[in-house]
């Protein structure tokens, strides 16, 4: 088999060719598709012959997204959306039912909490947590109304790295299935489907998308889980077998929720996807540079990131990661205002939400994306008002350096 590289560039050959010959698959910007005759369109819709009708459900140029994210997980299938949100919202609403819980981690990117904590649990959700580090913690609250076990990769931004292939084997043990959001790995980082992941879900606004260009979320079938030991689609995978929680979220879920992934945003992601391999070393590179230059900085009073040995996640980050260990960390100054005062001294990098993009970015996440929390529960989820997140991107490192360390002098 081809390399990671080669396949996000070419896909799988001989893949559907252009009718021109294009070398780029082109956006069929169009909401309906005509098929030849109307037993055609009967059968498109029962879906017993796969074709495209309208965007909503499936469409060109996101399929072309798709098949080629397929190629380079070895995934059984997968499902575009129009962002991580939605990636995550579709795969709980597909898997669980009110009076069902999932079993998390305190630690979780501060809008998924919200989905989990607020939205869902005002449908009937139950949410239980329990110690990601510590998987045989999970023994004692899984039960049979569990639907899933739900972690972040690297969890953003407390930068735990749990030992994915232990969850998978307690969760196993109970037949429940681990949904792993590897949104800060990617597949070039992590092959979840080796460690015994049933689903992963990406924010393919991150990486994937070459740059911030746009939005969007995948939900990547490893094809590992039994469908048919999971109640909420025990009875499609008898007659679709394997294909039950895709089919699941392809006839009912994603379509039904509306929340589809433009043709436009899947062609730059499937852009994005083919430098991918090359942004992410870049990134990572940069990230363990400016991470050991912050540790080496005075003003600063801790640095969390797995790629520094002084992490306590160094060991299961370097097993599972190789010496890859993603763009993202975070540190510590001593107060709120000496937070605000370096990311406002910054002359390059930027303060923004977003993560992984190509350009370095900072923010404050207790001002922010915790905003809605209490000091005691932000405390609870470790997120407190002397903590910068920092998303290296893929400049000059130097320069990234350059610009922290002229904003610490100012402090
Ligand atoms: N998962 C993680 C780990 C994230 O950091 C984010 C966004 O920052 C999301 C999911 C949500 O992705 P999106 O913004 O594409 O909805």
């Amino acid at each position: 088999m081809r390399g990671f590289a080669s396949r996000a560039i070419h896909g799988q050959p001989p893949f559907k060719r252009d009718v021109h010959g294009a070398l780029r698959f082109p956006v069929y910007d169009s909401a309906a598709f005509e098929v030849g005759s109307s037993r055609e369109l009967e059968l498109a819709f029962t879906g017993r012959k796969p074709s495209h009708s309208y965007t909503r459900i499936t469409n060109p140029t996101v399929e072309e997204f798709e098949q080629k994210v397929r190629l380079l997980t070895g995934s059984f299938a997968v499902v575009a959306v129009a962002s991580g949100m939605a990636a995550i919202t579709e795969t709980v609403l597909a898997l669980c039912e009110s009076g069902s819980n999932i079993v998390t981690s305190p630690y979780l990117f501060g809008n998924t909490t919200s989905l989990f904590e607020s939205t869902l649990k005002r449908w009937g959700l139950e949410v239980r947590k329990a110690s990601m580090a510590d998987p045989s913690s999970l023994e004692g609250v899984i039960d049979d109304k569990t639907r899933m076990v739900f972690l972040e990769i690297i969890s953003n931004p407390q930068m735990e790295v749990a030992d994915i292939s232990e969850i998978c084997r307690v969760a196993k043990q109970k037949n429940v299935p681990v949904v792993l959001d590897g949104t800060l790995s990617t597949p070039y980082i992590f092959r979840s489907k080796e460690a015994g992941v049933a689903v992963e879900i990406i924010s393919s606004t991150k990486y994937m998308s070459g740059g911030a260009t746009s939005t969007g979320g995948l939900i990547i079938d490893n094809g590992t889980f039994n469908w048919k030991q999971h109640p909420a689609v025990a009875d499609d995978a008898l007659k679709v077998g394997p294909a039950a929680f895709a089919t699941r979220l392809r006839r009912e879920i994603h379509r039904n929720l509306g929340s589809c992934l433009a043709p436009h945003n899947a062609w730059l992601q499937s852009l994005g996807l083919e430098t991918l391999a090359l942004r992410m070393e870049k990134s990572c590179t940069n990230a363990l540079e400016v991470a050991t230059f912050l540790e080496s900085s005075l003003q600063i009073l801790h640095v969390n990131y797995s790629g520094l040995t002084s992490s306590p996640f160094h060991a299961t980050a370097l097993a599972q990661f190789g010496k890859r260990f993603g763009g993202l960390l975070t540190f510590e100054l001593s107060s709120k205002e000496e937070c605000f005062n370096l990311m406002d001294s910054l002359k390059m990098i930027k303060r923004a939400t977003n993560l992984n993009d190509n350009k370095t970015l900072i923010l404050h996440p207790a001002s922010t994306i915790f905003c809605d929390y209490n000091a005691k529960e932000r405390e609870e989820m470790l997120v407190n008002d002397r903590m910068i997140r920092l998303s290296v991107g893929i400049e000059d490192v130097q320069d990234i350096i350059d610009d922290l360390k002229q904003g610490l002098e100012k402090l």
